[in-house]
């Protein structure tokens, strides 16, 4: 935290807890639920788990167990009972800590956390005693635990847990270590030219890396201020966005696109950039965003691995945005690496594989995924298919494991999908392989038609007949009202397969 003691550090707009606080409030403010923590038994390696929205007392709560080299274990507020089971299972949480209200409300994190026997306690902004409680409910297993001194954080310390968001399979736990963190914090803060008088919006959730390094933790670093509503509205974003005087945000695509829908703020505010990152952002878009807001896009590539960023596009003044790529590695070493290791000229496909400080030592308690995780360099293969376009920007094609293989060629679904967007009837399109006895896989295509178009199969088949090989040509195509996402926004593309084909019967 490095701002200055009398600026302010958080904006939280929403009624009925506004709230302005100052580096100096925030940097007491955690002291003071550090020792509450400390006073619990609370010490080095303890995860914490933090189920709340954004919110004041989660950016507390959060800082206090990492200075006391416990663990910070945030997860989504919104999960049902199984899954705040199996996520509390697989991080062992010493406490968890839940809303006010949730504890007489019985939540699913709270059932969930006396199933495994960890602490319970709501943590809210008391406006009364203005400061952030810590109400303990149960003590679980911190019963006949004695207070601890309060700690310092190491630089190898696991600061953080997270789960990766079970895209290609189930998801994986990944801890990171302040030293990640930090180095993610400075490769941000460097690529945006991030100083105390910028003005985040922060509208991503802080219980993914997303959120958490680019929406806050990087701009603590850099001494500015965020403006934090409790979750992305679009109703609300460019209300608090204006009156607060922002000046950037980072966001999902499917966020952009939400934004997009409604009328721009006029005046247009000054928006310094606008980051997208975490799932590929086609060109339409790109462009579509740049018109209506005047501002440059720097798309950016990111994983839990790697505590985050990997590459972005650079700012106007620094280079220049390529849409269609996530731009160059910032602070973080990339290459491509076909099967065998070897490292891919320019232009030609392979796995993106990473180094830098920022990356995680390993999956805990996953000993078969961390063997193919690193290769014999050290490197972290990230899983991503890609390649390195005549600048050196990186081009995501696709995930490894989403490949599309029709009998023996390789099919980027990332492709297809921007191919298909393209139509002028057609607002969301996502393509998967489907089982086929000839080829052994196939191509389906989930498309959502826009409001009031029409479209039949054959046109659409004759669309990309028009523009990619004749193998790239869907053999199925499933018309869908709406398209499953994941709470964040995410397209997991083997449920869409699924989906679609159990709605066919
Ligand atoms: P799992 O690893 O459990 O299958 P996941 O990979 O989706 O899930 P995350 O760590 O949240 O979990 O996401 C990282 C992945 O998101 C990257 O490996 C990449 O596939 C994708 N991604 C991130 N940014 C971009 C981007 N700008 N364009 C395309 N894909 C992106
Ligand atoms: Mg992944």
């Amino acid at each position: 935290i490095q701002g200055a003691p009398g600026s302010v550090a958080v904006v939280v707009p929403s009624e009925p807890h506004a709230l302005t606080v100052t580096y100096q409030d925030l940097v007491a403010e955690t002291a003071a639920f550090q020792q509450k923590l400390a006073a619990i038994g609370i010490a080095h390696g303890a995860p914490v788990s933090i189920a709340t929205v954004n919110s004041y007392e989660f950016i507390v709560s959060f800082l206090a167990a990492s200075w006391q080299r416990a663990i910070a274990a945030p997860l989504n507020p919104a999960y049902k009972q199984d899954e705040f089971e199996f996520y509390i299972d697989d991080v062992k949480s010493a406490i968890v800590l839940v809303p006010r209200g949730a504890y007489q409300a019985a939540s699913p994190a709270v059932k969930a956390a006396q199933r495994f026997n960890a602490a319970i306690a709501e943590c809210y902004w008391d406006a009364g005693n203005r400061e952030v409680a810590l109400d303990v409910k149960e003590l679980g297993q911190l019963q006949g635990k004695p207070a601890h001194p309060v700690l310092a954080p190491q630089p190898d310390d696991t600061a953080l847990v997270l789960h990766t968001s079970g895209t290609t399979s189930r998801p994986k736990v990944v801890p990171l270590s302040h030293r990640n963190l930090t180095r993610t914090m400075r490769n941000i803060q460097q690529t945006y030219q991030l100083t105390p008088s910028d003005r985040t919006m922060l509208v991503m959730p802080l219980f993914h890396v997303h959120g958490l390094l680019c929406g806050l933790l990087a701009p603590l670093l850099s001494g500015g201020s965020m403006i934090v509503p409790a979750k992305f509205s679009a109703a609300t974003f460019w209300r608090d966005y204006t009156s607060h005087a922002a000046n950037w945000y980072t966001a999902v695509p499917t966020i952009h696109q939400i934004l997009l829908k409604h009328p721009p703020p006029s005046p247009l505010p000054t928006i310094r950039f606008i980051r997208s990152c975490s799932s590929p952002l086609s060109p339409t878009v790109f462009h579509a965003l740049e018109k209506t807001y005047n501002a440059p896009v720097l798309e950016a590539y990111a994983m839990t691995e790697a505590a985050h960023q990997m590459t972005s596009n650079p700012l106007p003044s620094v280079g220049k945005r390529k849409p269609g790529t996530v731009g160059l590695g910032q602070g973080v070493e990339v290459v491509i690496l076909n099967e065998a290791g070897a490292v891919m000229p320019q232009g030609t496909e392979g796995e993106i594989c990473i180094k830098g400080e920022n990356v995680t030592r390993g999956y805990l308690n996953n000993a078969e995924a961390n063997k193919s995780a690193f290769t014999s360099d050290g490197y972290f293969r990230t899983g991503d298919q890609g390649k390195k376009d005549e600048d050196g920007y990186v081009v995501i094609t696709g995930r490894i494991k989403e490949l599309i293989n029709k009998g023996g060629e390789k099919i980027s679904p990332i492709e297809l999908d921007n191919v298909l967007t393209r139509h002028e009837a057609v607002s969301e399109a996502v393509s998967f392989a489907i089982p086929d006895e000839m080829y052994g896989q196939e191509i389906g295509v989930a498309v959502v038609l826009k409001p009031g178009a029409r479209l039949g199969e054959g046109e659409l088949k004759a669309w990309v007949g028009e523009r990619l090989a004749r193998f790239k040509v869907p053999k199925k195509v499933y018309f869908t009202d709406v398209m499953p996402k994941t709470a964040t926004g995410k397209i997991q593309r083997r449920i869409v397969a699924e989906t679609m084909q159990k709605q066919e019967g």
